[in-house]
């Protein structure tokens, strides 16, 4: 039934009952999907509800995907910045030359896929299991909340020397930045 399901959350298929119904990827006690609220695929790249995608991330990760390898991922859309609060990708493509053998290893794991060769180059970007794969990774390189404060400091100390760490610390105009480091 192609596109009557469009708004629908779409869960991973895992399990089909005996009667039918069909249980998501990311249920945590046996029951089937409300079909009158959500759908389902066996597509990966078709699921669109959050929970199931972190159970695919997990399988790649299962895959054992390198530390260089999530680096690359982290890389292509953008969130390899440890000082990062949350990872929100912002870009989502690598440029590599033809035939390189770690972003064909990436694509035999089901994390990325190539789009294009313009250019005499192979054009990279992540599946949805790859970017889940990448989000979830951020957490092993992100600093701490008390060295991301700390960084801000030294940013705003760039342009008022006078002022101390303790004051960033204790001063309400510093406030909403402490908060958002
Ligand atoms: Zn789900």
């Amino acid at each position: 039934m192609p596109f009557q399901d469009r708004g629908r959350k779409r869960h991973l298929a895992k399990q089909v009952r005996a009667d039918g119904a069909v249980m998501a990827a990311c249920f945590k006690t046996q029951r089937p999907i409300d079909m009158t609220r959500a759908t389902w695929t066996t597509d990966p790249a078709a699921v669109n509800c959050s929970m199931c995608r972190k159970v695919i991330a997990a399988g790649i990760a299962g895959k054992n995907l390198t530390s260089e390898q999530l680096r690359i991922l982290r890389h292509m859309l953008g969130i390899d910045d440890p000082y990062m609060r949350e990872p929100r990708p912002w870009r989502d493509y690598y440029c590599a030359n033809p035939g390189d053998p770690e972003m064909h290893a990436l694509a035999e794991a089901g994390a990325v896929m190539l789009y294009d060769t313009r250019g005499g180059y192979e054009w990279w970007r992540c599946t949805e299991a790859g970017r889940a794969a990448a989000i979830e990774s951020h957490g092993t390189i992100r600093h701490p909340k008390a060295s991301r404060i700390y960084r801000k400091f030294l940013e705003v100390s760039d342009c008022r020397p006078d002022l101390t760490f303790s004051q960033f610390l204790t001063d309400p105009d510093f406030r909403r930045t402490r908060q958002e480091a």
